[in-house]
């Protein structure tokens, strides 16, 4: 991030200090349990969990950094060779467990890398991290924001995790001799799945390894490894799939549910949409319904597209951990940074957060929102990420092999005989 001398979820060598946002993988490439640059800065519960995504590391390399206080570092100037001091505070993201943004002082000037972050308005965490931020930079002006520009596109509109939430428990309701199947990542949302678990007053099966975890967060009571225990399963998101929904009906009658940001791969419904009618009709208005090839869509008021059956067996619901782009034009409006440049910059969904939102703080926009070679014509990221999501489901699940089996049997995808104890 300032090269000789910080990096952010960076791990490559030829930096004194290095700060890690929080622990989703994307944000580790590099780092392994032999790792030995320097020192590691995160925060409490990120150094709580590393252990466990990391066995073996060196802990020894670990700095706490709580947040909402400054911490001072003494390095030596990659320029002038002399010492040098960095000041920097953690400000809660609203990501995952664990995971911070980065404001930081020094010789550079003052910087701020939000990391993967949630922004909503109404949340009272948000309310809270933007007290922080506001304090923090009193009348300090950002140089750089490195922003998650994950959702960096005005396609990109999705409701506060609070409705999602909801819009999850009730899809479940509607359809109470069902199984359900969620897809969820090895970290995070786990509000969303304690909301249901209290919810619908039952325990939701997770993973062995994801139940260590809900240990470690302190959630001790809302989750279990016994199928026998419960029809609600938080499966690993890579296991869910279209096949995978169809191999578990041809057993018992199962619906499957992914809450995310992102467009998932649409695919026209056979009939049957009584199955839908009770959640349009109990909650939301039905704005759209099969004009589009088949595609089901629900509306809640204000919010567009916020659930989706894509599939008979599969519904999307935009619960997403990342700020969506109404939330980053308000952040970026509260921050107006000189200059900024976006995180995501591996992603096909590629766009210079300049593109949209320089005109907010004076900064001269890019004339195109994308590198050449990706750019199409209208909604060019929003078609990359829907062809990239269906070749991840193509790929998955048609044909199991027997180790593949056993692992999606011992994490839930299928119904497990042999139950673990938790
Ligand atoms: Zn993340």
């Amino acid at each position: 991030m300032w090269k000789g001398l910080i990096s952010v979820d960076r791990w490559a060598a030829g930096s004194q200090a290095y700060f890690l946002t929080h622990l989703h993988a994307d944000h580790t490439q590099g780092l392994t349990s032999t790792w030995n640059h320097g020192p590691i800065f995160c925060s409490r519960l990120t150094a709580k969990l590393f252990p466990f995504k990391f066995p073996n590391f060196r802990l020894s390399v670990l700095r706490i950094l709580d947040v909402d206080c400054w911490h001072t570092l003494s390095l030596t100037s990659p320029s002038s060779g002399s010492e040098t001091t960095v000041q920097v505070m953690a400000i809660d993201a609203n990501h995952c467990p664990g995971g911070v943004m980065f404001l930081f002082r020094g010789e550079f000037g003052c910087l701020l890398n939000t990391g993967d972050f949630r922004w909503e308005k109404n949340c009272e965490r948000s309310k809270l991290a933007r007290k922080m931020l506001v304090d923090a930079l009193k009348d300090d002006v950002v140089d750089v924001l490195y922003l998650d520009n994950t959702y960096c596109n005005p396609s990109y509109e999705f409701p506060s995790r609070e409705v999602a939430t909801q819009q999850v428990v009730d899809i479940i309701n509607s359809y109470p001799e069902h199984d359900i199947v969620i897809g969820v990542d090895t970290l995070g949302k786990e509000d969303l799945l304690l909301h249901i678990s209290k919810a619908l007053n039952t325990k939701i099966w997770v993973w062995p390894e994801r139940l260590q975890t809900m240990h470690l967060l302190g959630f001790h009571d809302n989750f279990t490894t016994k199928t026998s225990l419960t029809r609600v399963r938080a499966v690993p998101r890579y296991s869910f799939s279209i096949p995978t929904l169809e191999g578990l009906n041809a057993m018992r009658p199962t619906i499957g549910i992914i809450p995310s940001g992102l467009p998932w791969v649409r695919k026209p419904l056979e009939g049957d949409d009584k199955l839908f009618g009770s959640l349009l009709t109990s909650r939301y208005k039905r704005s759209k319904m099969g004009s589009n090839g088949g595609e089901e869509i629900s509306k809640m008021d204000g919010n567009l597209g916020s659930v989706k059956r894509f599939h008979k067996y599969i519904y999307s619901v935009q619960y997403s951990n990342h700020s969506c782009y109404p939330e980053l034009e308000e952040f970026i409006k509260l921050v107006q940074p000189t200059n900024m440049k976006g995180i995501v910059s591996r992603s096909p969904c590629y766009v210079d957060p300049c593109y949209y939102f320089g005109r907010l703080c004076g900064i001269n926009q890019p004339s195109q929102m994308l590198p050449q070679h990706e750019k199409k014509e209208g909604r060019s990221c929003y078609t990359e990420l829907e062809k990239k999501r269906k070749r991840v489901f193509g790929s998955l699940g048609v044909h199991l092999s027997r180790l593949r089996v056993w692992r999606r049997a011992r994490r839930g995808i299928k119904l497990a005989e042999n139950e673990s104890s938790d």
